[in-house]
């Protein structure tokens, strides 16, 4: 912190307690709108790509795990409002123990848990269990109601950047994720590209880029510290947080320290040309209206747009 930052009493705030709390507030008000109300969003399809790489990724692990095993136990380190519950129920695993910092998504994850298991009387549902907490401050080994729970799995879909605001924090969020993990487990997720990130601020005249539906807003251009590279993220009404560069080069480093190697990396434009070429993928993609009426309704003026003019092609 520079000394002008420390003697701004906003700032100061923000340095000693983090954006933790930022973050937290922000998705417990977070309203969960209707199916009607999603599908007539600028970002229905953006959302239902995002479903569809996050499906593809976790059914091509729980793939992969059962392979070598019957009973696959899952952590989803940053559940949010269970937006994963039923990918999972597909994947026919065992147990999920869901975790977030915002206490009123992880109760909306539980009820949605309920919910799905009621609808499901003659399938099988894996047992769940649902833990509030600062994954990048407290260690959750000591929140397991089986203290000696060890997971195949840890899923960390879109939170992962949160954790690089300091180099203890995202140390202690890698080490919620693999530190409970049998060997040869994974820990799978989704962050976005950083590179393609400043590759875009560099082109762009001022601190700040994006299009009628997004924008991500730096401090400033041309200083991108390892950690604490701060820029708020604005989406359509949905998300506006402050979120942190991630390094990958620096995750696969510090992931060592946990026993832990680089088994695949791909972008999201990579992922999805890899996926498509096979048919269950491609077949899910269009069962999720993730691109085959892309990019929405006939009026829009998006409707020109081809999927590689959207970030999210371009994230990792
Ligand atoms: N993984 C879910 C999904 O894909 O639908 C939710 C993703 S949402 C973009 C990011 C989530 O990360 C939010 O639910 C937020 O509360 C959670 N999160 C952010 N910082 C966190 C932290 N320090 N500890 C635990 N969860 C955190």
């Amino acid at each position: 912190a520079s000394e002008d930052e420390s003697e701004c009493p906003a700032k100061k705030v923000d340095l000693e307690e983090g954006h933790g709390s930022k973050v937290a507030a922000h998705y417990n008000d977070l309203q969960e709108s209707g199916l009607h109300a999603r599908s007539q969003s600028r970002i229905f399809y953006l959302r239902n790509f995002n479903n569809w790489m996050k499906s593809a990724l976790i059914g091509e692990f729980v793939d992969k795990v059962r392979q070598r095993k019957k009973n696959i136990t899952v952590l989803d380190l940053g559940c949010g409002k269970g937006g994963d519950l039923l990918k999972w129920k597909k994947g026919r695993i065992d147990k999920l123990v869901c975790t977030d910092i915002a206490d009123v998504s992880v109760k909306q994850c539980e009820h949605r848990y309920f919910e799905m298991k009621a609808r499901s009387r003659n399938e099988h549902v894996y047992e769940a269990e649902f833990v509030t907490a600062d994954t990048t401050k407290e260690l959750l080994s000591k929140k397991y109601s089986n203290p000696d729970i060890r997971f195949d799995i840890c899923s960390c879909q879109f939170v992962y950047h949160y954790s690089f605001e300091t180099y203890e924090q995202a140390d202690m969020m890698l080490r919620n994720a693999c530190e409970m993990l049998h060997p040869g487990g994974y820990f799978i997720g989704t962050t976005p590209n950083s590179f393609e990130l400043v590759k875009r601020l560099e082109a762009s005249d001022t601190d700040s880029f994006g299009n009628d539906v997004y924008t991500v807003q730096f401090q400033e251009k041309g200083n991108y510290p390892l950690f604490g590279c701060k820029y708020d993220f604005n989406l359509e009404g949905v998300v506006n947080v402050p979120e942190f560069l991630v390094y990958f080069p620096v995750v696969v480093e510090m992931a060592k320290k946990y026993q832990m190697k680089l088994v695949y990396k791909k972008t999201f434009l990579e992922f999805f040309e890899e996926k498509v070429k096979n048919d269950e993928p491609k077949m899910l993609l269009k069962k999720m209206q993730a691109l085959e009426r892309y990019p929405a309704a006939p009026n829009s003026k998006l409707a020109s747009k081809k999927p590689e003019d959207y970030d999210h092609a371009k994230k990792i």
